[in-house]
């Protein structure tokens, strides 16, 4: 029995793993990638904090934040990440993350869309990845069990309370229980329900949103899907917010410059899609930046996009498509963390804690997973010791050998791309009344051919397809919900654009939450938390 069991090894669950060991000894950490797979790897511009008190305060930070959200965050929740900003970065600097200093080394900071003060801090474009294997470091160092390649499939609760959770194990190919007086799920976001169209790691299927979603527990805010404006046309490859802070235009075919660089994310991917849409071609141009800026801040940039494009940053204008980035949607949960289920915490991309509201701030993302990672690590391991349980009997569980047994139909893999390929055309940067219902239908005959496939490879050990098929059938169930709260909020608000409802509307000022109550589908619009 642990006190603590942590599904996700990114930055979110590692912060949990290592504030939770602080109060005891029984913490463990699963995951079905090896920690420095998770997608925190990936990010690459920075992470917000003021540090720069002349040119910036905590409450623009908040008012920002606030701001982006289009009134949909809780002020106070914002208020939180933002004012434990510093201790965070100071935090994260002690445990060994290697910030890029300036001459007179403080920490350096970067311009991020969304603010006019430089208030992110950076690791050169390789923050995330600086970040990720410093928090494993400091794991490895205070002993933290990991079980890795290990997938939650289900959640053991009896009579609304949490018991543990079901695993299935890659290398063996069995599905185990494991036991906790508490967990957090930290699991991710949902980018891969449009798999074809994402920056997002392979890893983002949503799985602990639909596994939440089926026991019942409160999902939030999922019609809101941020789009990156700045994605390598043809590759999903992510050039980051970093390189428009440090002075790269967006130009259309005749080399004009048509938005804003530094707004928002939403608008300015909403103006380079319309560009796109009228059959023309938009433009990252970074010739004019200094070479040497280039060599110490973005090195990584231009190393994908030598790499994957050919193209010399010096020399070429680089094409760019908006691909979806972030999902804010997630498990819905209180500035403690916790979920509509006891002893069931949540934080990270997977949960909706009401900082982002209905469009986050590019740098706010890492702030939040370490700020409530470290919350959700220290509550789930302090409630935890006052908790007394016993270890339920086994249950035996099938859900291997079923999908083994399953007929050869549509490959699993068509169906993931011709869903991707859907919720893009029907709830993408754009939504109407008529394509989500199209997509509504898409979606069923999807869930049908699902129902009717199995997978090829029939091997218990090391059988990396079920995955893929357990991962799929969460897909599903996330872009159904997405396309039901997307269809039910008639108004434009963030990231969430209707055309057929382009204003934003007061009578929407409120987060709407979905929720499974014995195998009916609540959808309401409440007050923020
Ligand atoms: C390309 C890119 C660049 C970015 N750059 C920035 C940036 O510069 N600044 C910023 O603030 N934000 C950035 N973001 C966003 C930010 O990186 C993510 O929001 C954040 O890293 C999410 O962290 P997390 O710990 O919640 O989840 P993740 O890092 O996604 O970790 C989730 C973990 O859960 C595990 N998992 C998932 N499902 C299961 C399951 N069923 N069973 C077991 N384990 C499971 C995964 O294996 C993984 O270990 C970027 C995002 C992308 C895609």
């Amino acid at each position: 029995m642990y006190d603590v069991i942590i599904v996700g090894s990114g930055g979110a669950g590692l912060s949990a793993a290592l504030s939770a060991k602080e109060k005891t000894n029984k913490v463990l950490v699963i995951s079905k990638t090896y920690p420095t797979h998770s997608q925190t790897v990936q990010a690459q511009g920075g992470i917000n904090c003021v540090l720069d008190y002349e040119n910036d305060s905590i409450s623009n930070h908040i008012n920002d934040t606030y701001k982006s959200s289009k009134e949909l965050g809780n002020i106070n929740t914002i208020k939180k990440m933002c004012e434990s900003a510093q201790k965070t970065i100071i935090w994260l600097d002690k445990l060994g993350v290697p910030f890029s200093r300036d001459n007179s080394g403080k920490i350096a900071q970067r311009y991020f869309g969304g603010t006019k003060a430089k208030r992110t801090c950076y690791s050169s474009d390789y923050t995330g990845l600086k970040i990720i294997h410093t928090l494993y470091d400091n794991c490895i160092k205070n002993n933290i069990e990991f079980l890795n390649e290990h997938t939650l499939i289900d959640l053991i609760i009896n009579e609304n309370k949490y018991l543990g959770i079901n695993v299935f194990n890659l290398l063996s190919g069995e599905v185990i229980d494991l036991y906790s007086k508490t967990l957090i799920i930290a699991t991710g976001g949902y980018g891969n329900i449009y798999s074809t169209h994402t920056t997002n790691s392979v890893s983002t299927t949503g799985d602990g949103l639909a596994i939440a979603f089926k026991h019942g527990i409160k999902l939030s805010n999922l019609e809101f899907i941020q789009f990156h404006p700045t994605a390598l046309k043809g590759t999903n490859t992510l050039i980051s917010e970093s390189a428009r802070a440090e002075g790269a235009f967006l130009i259309d075919d005749e080399g004009n410059r048509f938005v804003d660089e530094l707004t928002t994310r939403d608008e300015v991917a909403r103006a380079i899609k319309i560009k796109i849409d009228n059959g023309e071609n938009v433009y990252l141009d970074m010739r004019h930046i200094n070479a040497n800026i280039i060599k110490e801040k973005m090195p990584q940039e231009q190393k994908l996009i030598k790499d994957i494009m050919n193209l010399d940053v010096h020399k070429d204008l680089i094409p760019i498509v908006p691909a979806v980035h972030y999902t804010m949607g997630g498990i819905l949960t209180d500035v403690s963390c916790e979920t509509s289920i006891k002893d069931i915490y949540a934080c990270g991309e997977v949960a909706q804690n009401n900082t982002h509201g209905a469009n986050r701030l590019g740098g706010n993302s890492l702030l939040e997973i370490i700020t409530f990672g470290k919350i959700a690590g220290n509550n789930a391991a302090e409630i935890s010791l006052k908790k007394e349980t016993n270890i339920p009997n086994k249950i035996e569980f099938n859900v291997i050998n079923l999908i083994l047994e399953k007929k050869l139909g549509k490959s699993i893999y068509k169906i993931k791309n011709d869903l991707s390929e859907a919720m893009f055309n029907y709830a993408g940067l754009y939504r109407t009344n008529n394509d989500l219902k199209k997509l509504h239908l898409l979606i069923k005959k999807f869930e049908e051919e699902y129902k009717n496939t199995g997978i090829e490879n029939k091997s218990k050990k090391y059988n990396k397809n079920i995955v893929d098929y357990i991962e799929l059938g969460n897909l599903l169930i996330l872009s159904k919900l997405v396309c039901q709260s997307a269809l039910k909020r008639r108004e434009s608000r963030g990231s969430h654009f209707r055309k057929d409802y382009k204003q934003i509307n007061k009578e929407y000022q409120k987060i709407s939450t979905i929720q499974n109550i014995k195998e009916r589908v609540e959808y309401k619009l409440e007050e923020a938390l």
